[in-house]
């Protein structure tokens, strides 16, 4: 019994530590991965802002997953075939390698488009991937003062075809993939100037390509609001970044914001191989349904931010969907493992390292449900430090998470 898994960060690595705890070994169970470090991103926006090494906040697969009784390959997925179950891939730069499987897990992770952003290359910065957040530290470790804008990029989703059997709100449409980071890092930026006593020289402004976390409730926007009134940021809504040039960000509606340090969550869209496959939405997110598996295949499943049905993208979510992927497949081998009912809610930690404090988030309202939370505190600042130590300790198995549910 063959189990491939595309993708290695939490998705992928979730499911396979939990079928390698439910099939012993029952089953061959692979990762594909095209980085053999893989890094724990909420804790990107902290390299962003000096207080963290990238190099502490890695995994090296190479030598976790054989430790773990997992296979790991090294290699750069290029085709999936599910009419015979194989997938095609490179490594080191040549092709033609191929691997056959009675179950995948396409756990790639969202594209996140930086390409569709001119200027991004040169002038953009972000924290989404390690090489990105050292160089943002690089930027503010040498800025003396000036325009910072933050925002997230505008989420491309196929808004025709949805996935099937599932409540329609729990798939929502949404003007941003996700905006937390966007949120952690204004406050994050706020504390930092503020311990350096530049406040009076930095102008921030913070801009949605719809209304500033509209996942989350009415009274968490106004918090928010709030807050940034106090901290003297602007806030703009509807602002569809296009272009970021050495001293402005310009929107797809022709308005022009000054930035001297451009922080943008690029635009996020689905895998092209995905959609190749026959196995997604036109942008190449997958559909299934809320157990997870291909609306199109039986033995093809989706966790993570390459699932249509996530949004908004989440690796709490992706935990969770990876905890139903691999109970499914274990009971479908004969083990009978509880499976979680897929109910979504957003749940998240911002965190301000230099504030001393951390906004916790849980909302499930965008769901059709009614909690709503968002909780300034020095323990949630705890919170974050410690559940970024157990990620690390854990080596990305995040048994307890749903436990701790502590982003
Ligand atoms: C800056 C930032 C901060 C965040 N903070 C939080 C937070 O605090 N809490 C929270 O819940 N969420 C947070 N998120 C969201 C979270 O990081 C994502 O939801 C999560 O990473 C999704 O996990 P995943 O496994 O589905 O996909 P990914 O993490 O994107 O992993 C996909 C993996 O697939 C690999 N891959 C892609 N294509 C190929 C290919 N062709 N061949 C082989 N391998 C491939 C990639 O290298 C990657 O390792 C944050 C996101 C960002 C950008």
């Amino acid at each position: 019994m063959k189990i491939l898994i595309l993708g290695g960060r939490f998705g992928g690595l979730q499911t396979a530590y939990d079928l390698r705890r439910y099939l012993k070994n029952k089953a061959d169970i692979k990762i594909i991965e095209k980085n053999r470090y893989i890094y724990f991103r909420p804790a990107l926006p902290h390299v962003g802002i000096g207080l963290e090494r990238a190099e502490d906040l890695r995994i090296d697969l190479a030598q976790v997953l054989p430790d773990r009784g997992i296979g790991y390959i090294q290699g750069t997925v290029t085709k999936i075939d599910p009419e015979r179950s194989l997938v095609e891939y490179s490594r080191e730069g040549s092709g033609g390698y191929k691997e056959k499987y009675d179950f995948l897990v396409i756990a790639l992770g969202a594209h996140l488009a930086s390409e569709l952003i001119a200027g991004f290359d040169k002038y953009g910065s972000s924290v989404c991937e390690a090489d990105l957040a050292e160089n943002m530290w690089k930027k503010l470790r040498d800025f003396k003062g000036g325009n910072i804008t933050l925002g997230s990029a505008k989420f491309i989703q196929d808004t025709k075809n949805r996935p099937t059997n599932t409540p329609d709100r729990y798939a929502p449409i949404a003007d941003s993939a996700c905006e937390g980071p966007v949120f952690e890092m204004s406050i994050m930026l706020y504390d930092y100037f503020k311990a350096r006593n530049m406040l009076d020289k930095v102008k921030m402004t913070v801009y949605s390509p719809g209304e500033y976390l509209s996942d989350l409730s009415r009274t968490s926007r106004s918090t928010v609001a709030a807050m940034y009134k106090g901290m003297n940021i602007e806030l703009v809504d509807n602002f569809v970044v296009k272009e970021v040039t050495e001293k402005e960000v310009i929107s797809e509606d022709g308005r022009r914001l000054p930035s001297d340090i451009s922080f943008i969550l690029p635009p996020y869209t689905g895998q092209k191989l995905v959609k190749d496959a026959g196995l997604g939405d036109d942008v190449g997110f997958v559909l299934t349904g809320t157990d997870m598996k291909s609306v199109k295949y039986d033995n093809v499943y989706a966790v993570g931010d390459v699932n249509a049905l996530i949004v908004p993208k989440m690796a709490f979510l992706a935990v969770k969907t990876a905890r139903i992927v691999a109970a499914n497949i274990a009971n479908r081998l004969g083990m009978s493992i509880p499976v979680e009912v897929y109910d979504p809610k957003i749940v998240c930690v911002a965190d301000s390292p230099y504030g001393n404090y951390a906004v916790a988030v849980t909302d499930s309202t965008f769901y059709g449900g009614n909690v709503s939370e968002a909780i300034p505190s020095p323990a949630n600042h705890l919170k974050k430090t410690l559940f970024t130590r157990y990620f690390l300790w854990s080596k990305g198995d995040l048994a307890m998470d749903k436990y701790l549910t502590s982003w």
